[in-house]
């Protein structure tokens, strides 16, 4: 099939670009032949990156344990700025702790513990990313309740009922790509009396989410991806207000404390997001969220998902014309607005392409079992012609496994 653009097109779409220059904000090796379609695995890291952690690493030293005087809220600062920039989240609602299967945990047991005894039942979706189905087997076994499992996401608004208590789902799925819709769905698990609790990990610095105007009560998401936090960078978890009376967070650990330094008898939570803390933060990680933070905020958020939006189109459209002959097809939402900032195409011979495309090192995609090709475009610091180059990369080693 005829492709409906050049090359030269989407060379003047990377000129024309306002979001372009965000490219030189990172680190980004001269040497670097393959393109990087990997940056809802792992984004890139911002050169203000190492000066900001460099500059902890200075405070450290200088002040030893007085830095905690600089460091104790970092945290909830940051969570706010996260909240603003990305959220949709008024201030004291989100905290940058843990890991995201970590805080799911907390999210999906606090809302077991608090249920009714009719309500023992939670719901995920079969195709959920792995840790989020793990974790509700744990969560439910030690409450004794059932996990209802359905086929994707988008089925479980039909499967609850008066017996569920919670659906744990994505914002949009890791695998397909599939964008839900957050208001919409959370408001019609409420109205049947089930919380829903999400996981951003793939939405948030991509995809405009509003939390405090869809009514969630618990989300929980990763900032390595999108947010290009860097490995292992803490993970974020909103609570709104309403939900941090209701609920009590099942870890009682220091930070959740009332009064951390009284080293008192008995647990008594503090006020607040804070009670949703449990150890010790990562502050150095949480430097670095914040600067991801701060650029995303610079971008904005409704420029990235406008540009994120014409390079998942141009991907899925050349990957029909190019692929799709090749015995590939297009396993995203064809309307992007049911789609986040990846794209997969699936093929009988993902995991063999997906290998030759690494060790060629002509394209860094992701593999997704059994048959998947993932290819994510971070919008902050892709190029329309590397969306181009890619796909034609692809055709080329695809051309190999007909
Ligand atoms: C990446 C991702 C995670 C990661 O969880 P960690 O605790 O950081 O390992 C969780 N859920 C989803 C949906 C993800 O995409």
């Amino acid at each position: 099939m005829a492709v409906p653009f050049t090359r030269d097109e989407f060379e003047a779409r990377d000129a024309a670009d306002s979001l372009a220059a965000f490219r030189d904000r990172f680190v980004i090796g001269t040497d670097e032949i393959a393109i990087y379609a990997n940056g809802n695995s792992l984004g890139r890291p911002p050169r203000e990156t190492a000066p900001r952690v460099a500059a902890l690493i200075d405070q450290w030293g200088h002040e030893l344990t007085a830095g905690w005087g600089h460091w104790i809220d970092l945290p909830f600062e940051v969570g706010d700025r996260l909240g603003a920039a990305c959220l949709g989240a008024a201030s004291g609602q989100v905290a940058i702790a843990d890991s995201t299967s970590v805080n799911l945990y907390k999210a999906i047991s606090a809302v077991m513990s608090a249920a009714g005894s009719e309500r023992r039942t939670l719901v995920v979706a079969a195709d959920e990313f792995p840790t989020d189905r793990y974790l509700l087997q744990s969560v439910a076994e030690q409450h004794g309740a059932e996990l209802r499992v359905v086929p994707t996401a988008d089925a479980i608004v039909d499967a609850v009922d008066d017996t569920c208590a919670l659906a744990a789902l994505s914002l949009v799925n890791y695998r397909s790509g599939e964008l839900l819709d957050l208001a919409a769905v959370t408001a019609a698990l409420r109205s049947r009396g089930v919380t829903a609790v999400w996981d951003l990990s793939h939405a948030v610095g991509a995809v405009p989410v509003e939390l405090d105007r869809a009514g969630v009560e618990l989300a929980v998401g990763c900032t390595y991806k999108y947010l290009n936090g860097g490995p292992g960078a803490p993970a974020f978890l909103y609570v709104s207000a309403e939900t941090q009376s209701r609920l009590r967070q099942p870890l009682w650990g220091w930070f959740g404390q009332r009064d951390l330094f009284a080293m008192g008898d008995r647990y008594d939570p503090a006020d607040g997001i804070r009670a949703w803390m449990v150890g010790t933060p990562n502050i150095a990680g949480t430097c670095a969220v914040d600067v991801g933070v701060a650029l995303i905020a610079e971008a904005g958020l409704a420029a990235l998902r406008e540009k994120s939006v014409a390079l998942t189109s141009a991907a899925a459209s050349l990957a029909q014309s190019w692929l799709e002959p090749l015995g590939a097809t297009v396993a995203s939402p064809a309307d992007p607005e049911q789609r986040g900032a990846h794209v997969a195409v699936a093929h009988p011979r993902a995991q063999q392409i997906c290998a030759s495309l690494v060790d060629e090192r002509l394209v860094v995609p992701d593999f997704r079992f059994p048959d998947v090709i993932r290819l994510g475009f971070a919008p902050l610091y892709t190029r329309f012609t590397d969306v181009w180059d890619a796909l034609d990369r692809t055709r080329s080693v695809m051309e190999h496994f007909r």
